[in-house]
């Protein structure tokens, strides 16, 4: 297992330690070869300053190691309205898209507080139909595939460009905690997609164990939603998605997107 301390490094020294980043946390792989993808890992945030500096303390020197060419993008809620998960990846995913520095092949949708314990548990895409859920095996759960594991994607999953857009991403329409991996779990299925993972000496993960967030409470409506998951499916995600971007700020570690969501009236809170 592994223990992490109280008090992680500052975000200065963390960059202080992988000199080898470019602007923006951009890392364009080691001199000698070329990356055969780009990978953008795309973190959903808010108020979790800790586990983020643990994140990047731990996974940097993971995913230079692996030879990738890779940016870790950390999406942030603005303000202090209930969180919506699936709307900051779709968000970050079009605006990485849309860049025109780096063209990216694979986009890793990963909680901040999931570190691959692993070196050799590849940050890249698998081809054709197959998604890949990186993150089976945790340490909470004794790194058992617990019956959660069967029917979720949760955690860190990787997808191509095309297998993202042909999910049409994650739903939108999930506030607060809970729902949005089981929906994608669904879209992948119903998209004739299917899921593979790194067995069990390679996809083991530490959770940080967290309270509860205030801002992220219990989503009450989440079993109704998912009941309409399939309906929903073909219009609520990348094609719908109504957010704005408020800054984007280039950190020697990671890019920083500040996105502006419109929160509607939820009756459930
Ligand atoms: N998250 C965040 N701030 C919040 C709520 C959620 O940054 O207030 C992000 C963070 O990346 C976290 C992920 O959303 O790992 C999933 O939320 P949470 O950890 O509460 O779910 P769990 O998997 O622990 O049930
Ligand atoms: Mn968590």
């Amino acid at each position: 297992p592994m223990y992490l301390s109280d008090d992680p490094p500052t975000l200065g020294a963390i960059a202080e330690l992988f000199p080898m980043l470019g602007i923006g946390g951009y890392y364009s792989g080691p001199r000698f070869c070329k990356a055969r993808q780009s990978t953008a890992v795309i973190i959903p945030y808010r108020d979790r300053e800790v586990h983020l500096r643990h994140w990047l303390h731990y996974t940097l020197g993971t995913l230079v190691k692996q030879q990738l060419e890779f940016t870790v993008f950390v999406v942030e809620q603005e303000g202090i309205d209930v969180f919506n998960k699936g709307q900051l990846m779709n968000t970050a995913f079009l605006w990485a898209q849309r860049q025109t520095r780096v063209k990216f092949q694979c986009f890793i949708f990963h909680d901040v507080d999931m570190i691959p314990e692993i070196v050799g548990n590849f940050y890249t895409c698998a081809d054709g139909k197959a998604v890949k859920h990186l993150s089976p095996y945790i340490d909470k759960f004794n790194y058992t595939t617990n019956k959660k594991i069967g029917v979720t994607v949760g955690g860190a999953v990787a997808f191509t460009e095309w297998q993202y857009r042909a999910v049409n991403g994650y739903s939108n329409v999930y506030w607060g905690w809970g729902g949005e991996d089981d929906d994608m779990n669904l879209r992948i299925k119903l998209t004739g997609l299917r899921r593979i993972r790194p067995d069990s000496n390679y996809g083991r993960y530490k959770m940080i164990p967290h309270e509860h967030d205030g801002g992220n409470p219990m989503n009450k409506q989440r079993h109704k939603l998912l009941k309409e998951a399939k309906m929903r499916m073909a219009r609520d995600g990348l094609g719908d998605l109504a957010t704005q971007i408020v800054a984007v700020s280039l950190h020697p570690t990671h890019t920083h997107i500040l996105v502006r969501l419109n929160v509607p009236h939820l009756p459930w809170l």
